[in-house]
Protein backbone atom coordinates (compact mmCIF):
# COMPACT_ATOMS: atom_id res chain seq x y z
CA UNK A 1 0.00 0.00 0.00
CA UNK A 2 2.40 2.26 1.06
CA UNK A 3 4.94 1.54 -1.97
CA UNK A 4 1.77 2.31 -4.40
CA UNK A 5 1.06 5.68 -2.87
CA UNK A 6 4.78 6.65 -3.34
CA UNK A 7 4.51 5.56 -6.53
CA UNK A 8 1.60 7.45 -7.59
CA UNK A 9 2.63 10.71 -5.53
CA UNK A 10 6.14 10.27 -7.49
CA UNK A 11 4.29 10.12 -11.11
CA UNK A 12 1.91 13.09 -9.71
CA UNK A 13 4.76 15.05 -8.56
CA UNK A 14 6.86 14.41 -12.00
CA UNK A 15 3.75 14.92 -14.19
CA UNK A 16 3.44 18.34 -12.72
CA UNK A 17 7.52 19.14 -13.35
CA UNK A 18 6.94 17.68 -16.97
CA UNK A 19 3.70 20.31 -17.51
CA UNK A 20 6.09 23.33 -15.56
CA UNK A 21 9.38 22.33 -17.44
CA UNK A 22 7.81 21.66 -20.56
CA UNK A 23 5.98 24.63 -21.00
CA UNK A 24 9.53 26.46 -20.40
CA UNK A 25 10.90 24.95 -23.44
CA UNK A 26 13.30 22.49 -21.01
CA UNK A 27 13.77 19.70 -23.50
CA UNK A 28 15.89 17.94 -20.98
CA UNK A 29 12.65 16.88 -19.45
CA UNK A 30 11.09 15.26 -22.31
CA UNK A 31 12.43 11.64 -21.91
CA UNK A 32 11.77 11.49 -17.95
CA UNK A 33 8.40 12.85 -19.08
CA UNK A 34 7.21 10.32 -21.53
CA UNK A 35 8.40 12.08 -24.33
CA UNK A 36 10.04 9.48 -27.30
CA UNK A 37 8.77 6.73 -25.68
CA UNK A 38 7.66 4.51 -28.27
CA UNK A 39 5.73 1.71 -25.81
CA UNK A 40 3.94 5.35 -24.54
CA UNK A 41 1.69 5.75 -27.69
CA UNK A 42 -1.56 8.03 -26.86
CA UNK A 43 -3.91 6.41 -29.41
CA UNK A 44 -6.65 5.22 -27.61
CA UNK A 45 -9.70 6.14 -29.54
CA UNK A 46 -12.26 4.67 -27.35
CA UNK A 47 -13.93 7.73 -25.98
CA UNK A 48 -14.46 9.00 -29.80
CA UNK A 49 -17.59 8.79 -31.53
CA UNK A 50 -17.22 7.38 -35.13
CA UNK A 51 -17.64 11.42 -36.76
CA UNK A 52 -14.80 12.26 -34.13
CA UNK A 53 -12.54 9.62 -35.49
CA UNK A 54 -13.16 10.76 -38.86
CA UNK A 55 -12.71 14.39 -37.91
CA UNK A 56 -9.51 13.30 -36.06
CA UNK A 57 -8.06 11.04 -39.23
CA UNK A 58 -8.03 14.21 -41.32
CA UNK A 59 -6.96 16.84 -39.41
CA UNK A 60 -3.88 13.69 -38.43
CA UNK A 61 -3.60 14.16 -42.36
CA UNK A 62 -4.03 17.52 -42.75
CA UNK A 63 -1.42 18.81 -40.01
CA UNK A 64 0.66 15.56 -40.79
CA UNK A 65 0.26 14.97 -36.84
CA UNK A 66 3.12 12.60 -35.51
CA UNK A 67 3.32 11.55 -31.85
CA UNK A 68 7.42 12.05 -32.05
CA UNK A 69 8.34 15.37 -33.03
CA UNK A 70 10.94 15.52 -35.48
CA UNK A 71 11.97 19.15 -33.86
CA UNK A 72 14.15 19.73 -30.62
CA UNK A 73 12.33 22.46 -29.53
CA UNK A 74 8.65 21.76 -31.09
CA UNK A 75 6.77 19.82 -29.32
CA UNK A 76 2.80 19.58 -28.60
CA UNK A 77 3.79 19.70 -24.91
CA UNK A 78 5.04 23.35 -25.16
CA UNK A 79 2.41 24.34 -28.12
CA UNK A 80 -0.19 27.04 -26.99
CA UNK A 81 -2.89 25.04 -28.51
CA UNK A 82 -1.82 21.89 -26.41
CA UNK A 83 -4.56 20.75 -23.60
CA UNK A 84 -2.00 19.72 -20.32
CA UNK A 85 -3.40 15.97 -19.42
CA UNK A 86 -5.73 15.41 -16.47
CA UNK A 87 -4.01 13.83 -13.28
CA UNK A 88 -2.90 10.18 -14.15
CA UNK A 89 -3.34 10.67 -17.70
CA UNK A 90 -0.22 10.85 -19.99
CA UNK A 91 -1.53 11.93 -22.73
CA UNK A 92 -3.15 15.71 -22.97
CA UNK A 93 -5.23 16.70 -25.93
CA UNK A 94 -5.04 19.69 -28.88
CA UNK A 95 -7.66 22.21 -29.75
CA UNK A 96 -7.75 21.12 -33.29
CA UNK A 97 -8.02 17.51 -33.26
CA UNK A 98 -9.96 15.61 -31.00
CA UNK A 99 -8.78 12.76 -29.29
CA UNK A 100 -5.48 12.10 -27.11
CA UNK A 101 -2.36 13.90 -28.17
CA UNK A 102 1.30 12.84 -26.91
CA UNK A 103 2.92 15.56 -24.89
CA UNK A 104 6.18 14.94 -27.48
CA UNK A 105 4.05 15.21 -30.76
CA UNK A 106 3.88 17.39 -33.70
CA UNK A 107 2.03 19.00 -36.05
CA UNK A 108 2.35 22.04 -38.90
CA UNK A 109 0.46 24.03 -36.74
CA UNK A 110 2.42 24.72 -33.74
CA UNK A 111 2.16 27.19 -32.22
CA UNK A 112 4.88 28.32 -29.60
CA UNK A 113 3.02 28.81 -25.88
FE1 LIG B 1 0.43 19.33 -31.07
FE2 LIG B 1 -0.16 20.48 -33.41
FE3 LIG B 1 -2.00 20.38 -31.51
FE4 LIG B 1 0.10 21.97 -31.22
S1 LIG B 1 -1.49 22.17 -32.77
S2 LIG B 1 -0.76 20.61 -29.65
S3 LIG B 1 1.73 20.79 -32.21
S4 LIG B 1 -1.10 18.60 -32.56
Amino acid sequence: MEGNGQHVSRRYFLQRLCAIGLAGGGSVLLSACGGGDAGAACDDLSDLTDAQKEQRQQMVESLSYVEETPSENQYCANCSLYTQPEDGEQCGGCQLLPGPVHPNGYCTSWAPA
